[in-house]
């Protein structure tokens, strides 16, 4: 049973939101030439937050020339000890405003206030730390003795960590001598809106970060404009696979981060209680819009019943509703869009023949809510074992010898991550040379660090961010250039 609290919630009073926001070109706001606006609201309780302007084709070519003359003018010519005092100014301007952005994020996007205030902005602000460190040492980065900048960026993102995507593309790109221009999710513009104010506390030149807020069709203007370097995109496969396509044969340079739908592994030598925590932190974290998410748990057999037991008490304890409340574990679901996936995907997972239990709580009668929910007797053939839910629904398969698990792990189309939970070292090391993920945490999971690649193989994408694997992925090493 779950305790009773007193309501604890997050003052709202810190963050100041205005009834509208134009688009941040040349380091200025200014209203769309061609596009239009659109409103953005709380997914806890569909309050209209703001309206937010809708790039049109000339705002993007408009966007895209300001960062273009930024970086021949003034970002690619500057040393990187310059850019580097930059970064590190806006790296502290996040830590000042911390709490301000932490409740922006939990308005616009839906999320627990702590999650937002304890791992969201800890971890921006720690992307653009790390990556104003680099900014003066990209010779020593292992890709030639002069690596040189790419030129203009443009950077797609999604709604599930709207500022913490940001500042995986926004920082190693600045760091490495390239402009940018970013788009990020319909459902989720205000941080990034906010960060472009910080560009300007921060006297960030002008045209070298420039917001595109819009949907779909704007971000498919950006990616196609002919005088963008390079493409980094996050979001679902089918626009990765879009991508793609259009830039074939173009030069522009591309990565893709696109999903997952990750096993995390479960041998009967594991600490029980550990792993219940790890399955919880894995799937339910981020009300499961993670795409690293451990959505699938392969559990061996001869522990499975003992350890769903212990899993369901502890999701028993779970508290869904206000996400600014600071005791909050489960927030709202993103978007209508996303509600309605989710239903769809588990409504198939009845219909295929798995068996669902839902986590006992009660949901607010306003907003996009889903309860913590379970699958078992999951066969490898059921969409909820091969599709990406992005929600807080776990898909239990089990397995006898660490070769099953293997095969299983790996029947995917997907590759991001990976989790595996015992006490054996040896079979950590025989596990994670055999599983096909780009991360492989062992007796952890969702771990984020600036200084660690992150990103897929097969449908997952390609291409990595974060760590000195981050940084070639926005410069041309010196062998190829010269
Ligand atoms: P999406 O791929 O449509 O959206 C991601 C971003 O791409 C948004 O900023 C969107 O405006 C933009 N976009 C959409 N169409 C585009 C186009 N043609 N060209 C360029 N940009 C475009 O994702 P979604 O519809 O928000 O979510 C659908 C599913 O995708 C989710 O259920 C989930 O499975 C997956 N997803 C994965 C991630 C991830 O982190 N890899 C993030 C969000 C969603
Ligand atoms: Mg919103």
């Amino acid at each position: 049973m779950a305790f009773e609290y007193a309501p604890a919630p997050e003052s709202r009073s810190v963050v100041d939101i205005a009834p509208s926001y134009g688009l941040f070109v040349d380091g200025e706001f200014t209203d769309p030439v061609d596009g239009g606006w659109r409103d953005t609201v709380n997914p806890a309780t569909e309050e209209v937050l703001s309206k937010v302007a809708d790039a049109g084709p000339a705002d993007v070519r408009r966007a895209v020339q300001a960062a273009r003359t930024a970086y021949e003018q003034v970002w690619g010519p500057m040393p990187g000890r310059e850019r580097a005092k930059y970064l590190y100014r806006i790296a502290r301007l996040i830590q000042e405003r911390s709490r301000e952005l932490a409740v922006l994020e939990t308005l616009d996007n839906g999320k627990p206030i702590r999650e937002s205030r304890d791992v969201d902005l800890p971890l921006v602000a720690a992307h653009f730390f790390y990556h104003a460190g680099w900014a003066d040492k990209l010779e020593y980065a292992g890709l030639g003795p002069r690596p040189r900048p790419l030129g203009v960026a443009a950077q797609v993102i999604p709604w599930n960590f709207p500022l913490l995507m940001l500042a995986w593309k926004v920082a190693p790109a600045l760091a490495c001598g390239n402009t940018v221009v970013l788009k990020p999710a319909e459902t989720t513009p205000l941080t990034a809106l906010a960060f472009a104010d910080i560009c300007r506390q921060a006297d960030l030149p002008p045209g070298v970060v420039n917001i595109l807020t819009g949907a779909g069709e704007t971000g498919r203007l950006l990616v196609e404009d002919p005088d963008v370097d390079k493409v980094a995109f996050t979001g679902s496969t089918e626009v990765g696979r879009q991508i793609m396509r259009t830039l074939a044969g173009t030069g522009t340079r591309l990565t893709l981060e696109l999903g997952g739908k990750a096993a995390n592994v479960v041998f009967d030598d594991a600490p029980i209680d550990q792993a219940v925590e790890g399955i919880v932190n894995g799937i339910y974290f981020n009300q499961g819009h993670v795409c690293c998410a451990g959505s699938r748990l392969l559990v061996q057999e001869s522990v499975a019943d003992e350890l769903l037991a212990s899993l369901k008490r502890r999701l028993a304890t779970l508290r869904l509703g206000d996400p600014l409340d600071k005791n909050t574990d489960i927030g709202a679901i993103n978007s209508a869009a996303q509600l309605a996936r989710i239903s769809e995907l588990t409504a198939a997972g009845d219909d295929e023949g798995a068996e669902r239990w839902t986590a006992p709580c009660e949901l607010p009668d306003r907003g996009y809510w889903f309860p913590p929910t379970i699958f078992t007797g999951v066969t490898q053939a059921h969409r909820i074992a091969r599709e990406e839910i992005f929600g807080p629904v776990l898909s239990v398969l089990t397995f006898r010898t660490p070769e099953e698990a293997v095969e299983k792990a790996n029947n995917t189309p997907y590759g991001l991550s990976a989790g595996i939970w015992t006490e054996k070292g040896s079979r950590i090391l025989w596990m994670a040379q055999r599983l096909r993920a780009g991360v492989v945490w062992a007796n952890t999971f969702n771990r984020f660090d600036p200084t660690s690649p992150f990103g897929g193989y097969k449908e997952s994408g390609f291409g990595r961010e974060g760590g000195i694997a981050g940084l070639a992925a926005y410069l041309e090493s010196s062998e190829v250039a010269s």
